[in-house]
């Protein structure tokens, strides 16, 4: 399946296997040697302030470049990545690419958004997590580190507990990704003190037809504000969702509505215009896309 699309969609070959035991088997080897061969790449998509809806985020996301299968989305290795204990190699990589971008974006850019990076509980307790984040130089209030919920804080141990509290001594930030779909919710809040919180898009998809979704994005935001926690919703799909999501309380919103993950090139373009429009009309943001 190839999905030809305009400047906001990149080509993505979603190729067949038989079964998934054929295509780790085709894969694996691949894999093994992607990293070297610096298959992997960021896309970006937007996160949009819910009030001005202007970019101020990024979210970078891997894909991989697979030198005959065209590009793969993460559903396709992710999970072989973590078998085969490449993982945290992947996220290094990710994170290092992303350290560089933004650097870029502060030279290109009067506003340039900081970027999220998910991070893997294999390279949270990498014993080298800390040494390559303060090699890498990052600025604070730049880099957001996305940890999924499913990594609860249960599993963690005390290596990664102990990089959790390091981060934000090297001024980089933690999020609670795809919070509301795990285990540990609320004990995870406590525990883990996060900056900031992701609504899970399971939670936030309903919100349209659904009372009771709506009730319950409500008490989580209720939670997460009388613990100072900033809210964001992905899953946006509709500008009804935008609508209901900021009206509640979220102060960030991200998903398709305002832009699918696009390749660097066609996301600074999205800046660039998106900053020259404001400059010129300064309360307009992504809404008319
Ligand atoms: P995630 O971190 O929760 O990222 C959001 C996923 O939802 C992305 O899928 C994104 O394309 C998709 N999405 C965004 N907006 C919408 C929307 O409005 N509707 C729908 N239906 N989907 C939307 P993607 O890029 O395929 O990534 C899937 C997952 O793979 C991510 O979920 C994250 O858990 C993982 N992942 C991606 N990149 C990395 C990485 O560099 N390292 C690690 N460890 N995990 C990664
Ligand atoms: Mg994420
Ligand atoms: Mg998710
Ligand atoms: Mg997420």
């Amino acid at each position: 399946r190839a999905k030809v699309g305009g400047r906001n969609r990149i080509e993505v070959f979603e190729p067949t296997f038989r079964s998934d035991f054929e295509r780790n088997t085709v894969l694996s080897n691949d894999l093994l040697r992607a990293i070297a061969r610096k298959e992997f790449f960021p896309v970006y998509q937007p996160l949009v302030d819910s009030s001005t809806q202007k970019i101020v985020g990024a979210e970078a996301l891997v894909r991989w470049k697979h030198p005959t299968r065209g590009v793969l989305p993460p559903a396709m290795f992710m999970e072989l990545a973590q078998t085969l204990g490449v993982l945290a190699d992947i996220d290094q990589a990710m994170f290092e690419e992303a350290v560089k971008k933004r650097k870029t974006w502060e030279r290109m850019l009067q506003n340039p958004p900081r970027i999220s990076v998910n991070i893997s509980a294999e390279r949270l307790k990498s014993p080298s997590f800390l040494s390559t984040v303060q090699a890498a130089g990052v600025q604070p209030n730049t880099i957001i580190f996305e940890i999924s919920e499913a990594v609860t804080f249960e599993e963690l141990d005390d290596v990664s507990k102990y990089n959790l509290d390091a981060l934000e001594g090297l001024g980089v930030e933690v999020e609670i990704d795809d919070f509301g779909s795990g285990r540990a919710s609320i004990l995870s809040l406590l525990e883990m003190k996060p900056r900031r919180l992701k609504i899970d898009r399971n939670l936030t998809a309903p919100v349209v037809e659904s009372e009771q979704a709506r009730s319950l994005v409500a008490s989580i935001l209720d939670i997460a504000h009388t613990l100072s926690i900033e809210v964001v919703a992905e899953g946006v799909e509709t500008s009804q969702h935008a609508e209901i999501l900021r009206e509640q309380g979220c102060s960030l919103l991200q998903g398709y509505y305002f832009s699918r993950p696009i390749e660097e090139t066609a996301f600074e373009e999205l800046l660039q215009s998106e900053q020259a429009r404001s400059a010129r009309w300064p309360t307009q943001g992504l809404g008319h896309r």
